[in-house]
């Protein structure tokens, strides 16, 4: 475990969401990938990583027990440390967990040294060394995103669904999670967003301008957000061909 004078690094793992592009009838952070549930590969890595000290689990509030037994007790996550509800979109998820980790802090003395990494649920594929990475660079530059350059060339659409913009190729990336900041940063952003936006719902209606927490900090503080090295293999499982995908790369490389 690390020591208080370093800092502890906080993982927060995301599985509150419907998995409505799945259409599979049951939550996505359930379905089966080799034998185990989804959400199970991402907490493993965490488990066995010297880089996470504790995890807190975010999953839908009727789901709660069923993953306590299912996953956390089942498999001997011994690293989890609470498992919370989510809210309505990711952004409500995680500022949830903001809001758990700074109760916390207060009874903590050097929570600024602290790393608070989060990590989509739906990203089994997460390594030691992308671990690794975030952390170093949360620690050097305050905040970072784990990221790959885009293969595609990316359009911006205008409203009547015609290009309008094409970024060049070079300057776009495809932004993946872990995302790492360091602790006090990213539980003011998410205090400053709850602000604007309420608490577990909007309170102005219309969908939250936000998908991912480094547009968080961007939104609401100054501090500029590094790219770091990600992999094309952590995908993100979000539609039926990508569970299809899983199951191959989890065959050929033994995640
Ligand atoms: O929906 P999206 O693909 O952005 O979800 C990314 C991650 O955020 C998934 O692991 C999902 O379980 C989680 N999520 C959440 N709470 C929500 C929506 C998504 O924890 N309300």
């Amino acid at each position: 475990m690390e020591s208080m004078a370093e800092g502890r690094r906080i993982a927060v793992v995301l599985a509150a969401g419907t998995g409505s592009r799945m259409k599979a009838g049951v939550a996505k952070q359930f379905l089966m990938l080799g034998g185990k549930p989804l959400i199970y590969y991402a907490l493993h890595v965490m488990e066995e990583s010297p880089v996470i000290d504790e995890c807190i689990l975010v999953t839908g509030e009727a789901d709660m027990e069923k993953m306590r037994r299912d996953v956390v007790e089942k498999y001997g996550f011994r690293k989890v440390t609470a498992i919370i509800p989510g809210g309505s979109e990711r952004c409500y998820s995680v500022a949830n967990a903001m809001r758990w980790i700074s109760a916390i802090s207060k009874e903590d003395a050097g929570s600024e040294k602290d790393v608070v990494l989060i990590h989509d649920g739906a990203r089994p594929f997460v390594t030691e060394k992308i671990l690794e990475t975030a952390c170093q660079a949360a620690k050097e530059f305050e905040a970072c995103v784990v990221a790959v350059p885009s293969k595609d060339t990316v359009k911006i659409a205008d409203e009547e669904g015609f290009a309008a913009q094409t970024p060049e190729r070079q300057k776009v990336w495809c932004v993946q999670t872990p995302q790492a900041f360091e602790r006090n940063l990213i539980t003011m952003a998410y205090g400053r967003f709850e602000e604007e936006w309420g608490k577990g719902r909007s309170l102005r209606g219309g969908r939250v301008p936000v998908t991912d927490d480094a547009s968080v900090v961007e939104r609401y503080t100054d501090v500029k957000v590094k790219l770091a090295e990600g992999d094309y293999a952590n995908l993100k499982v979000t539609t039926p061909e990508d569970l299809i995908l899983a199951e191959v790369l989890l065959e050929k490389n033994s995640f």
